[in-house]
């Protein structure tokens, strides 16, 4: 029988690619989408994957989309947003948004999921972060301190979760090209591909084929890591 994967932010971007890469792998794929209908629907189709409505941020829409899913062999949180502003222009509101997103978000899937994991003493979790929640960014503390505490939220879950078989991993992304980048200008790009060691930005398809090693049994005695695809930008 094929593993089941729900994909968070599946309508685009890592999540979009992390969807076809587990398709082509051979698993359920289900895509959970919050605005672009359109994009999921059509993905989905294209795939043969299942889309679902939810708003991460949100627990009671998680929990349904939880009993639409039914059990998983594999969670992706990858569902994310940015800001960039001076952290004195930073609103309560805004670090709330940003935080709603990316960590209460995190918190609703897995807390969701993992009761039906804890019961079958079977699956896997893979959490994505950002470089920048390994070392900070300028004009992007909210960003930041998000995506650092996604990378605590993995390494104490993991230890909670290791002896019930469920592995939990993070995958911390550096400059990927994806819509969340789309605000950056083709100067700024080729700044941060020159700051890159291996020269380049990275692509969803190299996140994708990361999150399909960590769910894979080649993974089997890894869990509570960081793994950073960035290019050598943060060492
Ligand atoms: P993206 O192209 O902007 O896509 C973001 C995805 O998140 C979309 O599918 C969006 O779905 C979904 N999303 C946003 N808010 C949501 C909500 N409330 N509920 C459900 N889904 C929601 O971004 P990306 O580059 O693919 O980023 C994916 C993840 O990688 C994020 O966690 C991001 O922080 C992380 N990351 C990205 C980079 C990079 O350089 N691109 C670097 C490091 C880390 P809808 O459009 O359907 O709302």
């Amino acid at each position: 029988m094929a593993k089941k994967v729900l994909i968070t932010g599946g309508s685009r971007g890592i999540g979009a690619q992390c969807a076809r890469v587990f398709a082509e792998a051979g698993w359920e794929v289900y895509i959970n989408y919050n605005k672009s209908e359109e994009k999921a629907f059509a993905l989905a189709d294209q795939i043969g994957a299942t889309a679902v409505k939810a708003d991460v941020s949100d627990f009671t829409d998680c929990v349904k989309m939880l009993e639409i899913t039914g059990g998983l062999d594999l969670l992706v949180c990858n569902a994310g947003i940015s800001q960039q502003k001076l952290f004195t222009k930073t609103t309560p509101a805004d670090w709330r948004n940003i935080f709603s997103v990316n960590v209460d978000g995190v918190f609703n899937c897995c807390r969701a999921a993992t009761p039906y994991m804890v019961y079958n003493k079977r699956g896997s979790i893979i959490t994505i972060s950002s470089m920048w929640g390994q070392v900070g960014a300028s004009c992007e503390v909210a960003y930041s301190a998000s995506k650092a505490a996604v990378i605590g939220f993995t390494k104490a879950l993991a230890k909670e979760l290791g002896p019930s078989n469920i592995r939990v991993n993070c995958i911390a992304p550096g400059v990927i090209d994806t819509e969340m980048n789309s605000h950056l200008s083709k100067d700024d790009m080729a700044v941060l591909a020159d700051e890159t060691p291996l020269c380049r930005i990275g692509t969803a398809d190299e996140v994708a084929k990361t999150a399909l090693f960590l769910a894979s049994d080649s993974a089997s005695f890894i869990t509570g890591q960081v793994i950073g695809v960035n290019g050598g930008m943060i060492i």
